[in-house]
């Protein structure tokens, strides 16, 4: 089963409405017809609409970097998915480590998120890791699997089959410190194993996996080359358009 390899780029809170319309131009320039890679970007919320506006036409993607699981309503600050899908996001990402350390975001709010996503038509982009006090404690693989679980719970096939997972490890995550692609590799494999169990052999075999943590020019390929590493989640290195333009090379 052929999975086409996915660069994401999380750009964080980082990039002025400015400063997100260059950087998405300069990755248009390059990346905008490509052919057998998928990309997509995830600036902050508020230069959604003008990156969208620069994408039209490109083979690019939006996404946003998060949402609230509901419709409207008196939710101070948040954003819903059918706003999100108006300024032209076709992705999401949920249960990013930030999200879950910095905002105390629960398994189950996530799920909520993801099941909330799917029904508006965004496909979630769902992050799951361990920390490194978890690995130590070699706890990684049940605390990924309770965090996998827990978010794809009573999900249909087709939703599941409509998921992007991305493995972070929160000890890799804006510190230098990648995996190195065994780790990334041994997690991914259970991983797919776990959605084996969940779901089906064929739906594991179709959902794309992707690494996140530390990954830049240097070490997308060695990643890339393992067998269960379909992509990457990028979020420092995607700041620069050369860094990030290299990583979607990646030959
Ligand atoms: C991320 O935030 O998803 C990420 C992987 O960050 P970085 O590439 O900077 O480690």
């Amino acid at each position: 089963m052929s999975r086409i390899p996915m660069i994401a780029g999380n750009w964080k809170m980082h990039k002025t409405v400015a400063e997100a319309v260059r950087l998405a131009a300069a990755l248009r320039g390059a990346l905008g017809n490509l052919a057998g890679r998928e990309v997509m970007i995830a600036p902050p919320c508020t230069a959604l609409s003008e990156v969208a506006r620069e994408l039209t036409g490109s083979s690019i993607h939006l996404g946003a970097q998060n949402m609230y699981p509901e419709d409207s309503g008196a939710f101070t600050g948040e954003i819903a998915p059918a706003m999100l899908r108006s300024v032209g996001c076709s992705h999401v990402i949920l249960g990013h480590s930030e999200r879950r350390q910095i905002f105390n975001e629960s398994d189950d709010f996530i799920a909520r998120k993801v099941a909330k996503a799917l029904a508006t038509d965004l496909t979630p982009v769902l992050c799951v890791g361990e920390t490194l006090p978890e690995r130590e404690a070699e706890t990684a693989v049940e605390v990924v699997s309770r965090q996998l679980r827990a978010a794809l719970k009573g999900l249909t096939k087709s939703e599941a089959l409509r998921i992007i997972i991305a493995y972070e490890p929160v000890w890799a995550i804006g510190t230098g410190r990648t995996a190195t692609p065994d780790i990334a590799q041994e997690m991914h494999a259970t991983i797919r194993r776990l959605l084996q169990d969940l779901f089906s052999d064929p739906i594991a075999a179709q959902v794309r996996i992707l690494y996140g943590g530390s990954v830049k020019p240097e070490n997308i390929s060695a990643l890339m080359a393992e067998t269960d590493i379909d992509g990457a989640l990028v979020g420092g290195a995607s700041l620069k358009a050369e860094d990030f333009i290299q990583i979607v090379e990646y030959t």
